[in-house]
């Protein structure tokens, strides 16, 4: 849709904050941050509009945003987002990893949505410079993180249905802890009857939608008393798919690793493709492969199965120890946390926060 070609650098105008968190008050909201509840002082907003692309690109103080009651986003949902995090290097300054893979991948989430495609430079430039300026933020607390939140929306007041011709682009950071309340080594996950994607859907973008239809399935999981909801294929419903928002991993008695292969209906998580890179260099034999329900129930009772783990930005690296559903009820290894999982998740980690060598040139200082 946009024109990206020929297009001049958008200058990012900054604009003071009249009244920042103070000092005290910064520090008492990022010494237990949780995830998700506590937002820094600084957000970037820049607009699109169709003949003009993008403009108005600001770095100013968090603040509401006023839509018009017809904005179309708040009635047929073309919406797209980003989840990243800037992390604490062992030296003190902080990194990115893989951004221009969530610049690109942004993007195509954008083409399915039928949205303009953002300069990866300007997505990029516009992460750094918030972050840059919140760094103070930064949580000390142990697997702290920035977590950072790009994301688009329609903003053309109409009512009619067609590709709206006013978005605009936002980030906004959220000091972070750990995802899962600590205190249990492993989740356990319910198979939902629900499907999240179909072939030729929207499985494979980053659409708030794919999230708005996973509320029901994951409460069914909660009720079952489950941390996470597994979604299989939705033609035979068998095939495993992933987690409402992570990737699966399972590892075998022989060494080797399977991950359900890039189909178009599950989400191309960058941490995936990372832990794929880092179990291949380790000379570690990964499938790509369709995996069954009942293979996964009769590999774990055999023992066939000795690990399986979810992987996400979010959450990083998460043991499943426990597999339950309708007519299914299993534990997987010892039900708790497994050895190959814990040293994969330590490898990258340890890249992130600049402990192990960069060898895959994954990480981009900052500040
Ligand atoms: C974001 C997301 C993931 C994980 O992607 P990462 O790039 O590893 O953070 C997996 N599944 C879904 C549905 C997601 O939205």
């Amino acid at each position: 849709m946009a024109t990206l070609a020929a297009s001049p650098a958008v200058e990012i105008i900054r604009k003071a904050h009249p009244s920042p968190a103070s000092a005290e008050a910064r520090e008492a909201a990022i010494a237990d941050p949780g995830f998700g509840k506590v937002f820094t002082d600084h957000m970037v907003v820049i607009d699109w509009a169709e003949g003009k692309g993008w403009h108005n690109a600001v770095l100013g103080p968090r603040e509401p945003i006023a839509l018009d009651p017809a904005a179309s986003v708040l009635h047929y949902a073309q919406e797209i987002f980003e989840g990243m995090k800037a992390y604490r290097m062992a030296d003190g300054s902080m990194s990115l990893f893989r951004a221009d893979r969530n610049a690109a991948r942004f993007n195509a989430s954008a083409r399915r949505l039928a949205m303009p495609e953002i300069p990866e430079e300007l997505f990029t430039r516009a992460v750094r410079q918030l972050v840059e300026l919140d760094a103070q933020w930064f949580p000390p607390v142990a697997g702290g993180s920035l977590y950072i939140r790009p994301f688009m929306f329609a903003t053309e007041p109409f009512l009619g249905v067609r590709p709206a011709k006013q978005h605009k682009f936002v980030v906004i950071l959220s000091p972070a802890g750990n995802y899962f309340k600590s205190g249990a080594p492993a989740v356990s996950v319910w198979v939902s009857e629900f499907t999240r994607a179909a072939r030729g859907g929207t499985g494979a973008a980053k659409c708030g939608g794919n999230y708005a239809a996973s509320l029901v399935p994951t409460g069914v999981a909660f009720d079952n008393g489950h941390d996470q909801v597994v979604f299989l294929d939705a033609e035979e419903h068998k095939w495993i798919e992933e987690l409402g928002g992570m990737n699966l991993f399972f590892v075998f008695d022989d060494g080797t690793l399977l991950t359900p292969p890039l189909s178009g209906t599950i989400l191309p998580g960058i941490t995936r493709d990372s832990l794929l890179t880092l179990a291949r260099a380790e000379g570690l034999e990964v499938r790509e492969e369709r995996y069954s329900i009942d293979q996964w129930e009769a590999d774990a009772k055999s023992g066939r199965l000795v690990e399986c783990f979810a992987c996400g930005t979010a959450a990083v690296v998460t043991p499943v120890g426990r597999v339950a559903g309708k007519d299914v009820d299993f534990t997987i290894g010892s039900g708790g946390p497994g050895q190959l999982t814990g040293s994969l998740r330590d490898k990258l980690v340890a890249i992130q926060r600049g402990t192990a060598e960069d060898t895959h040139g994954w990480v981009t200082k900052i500040a």
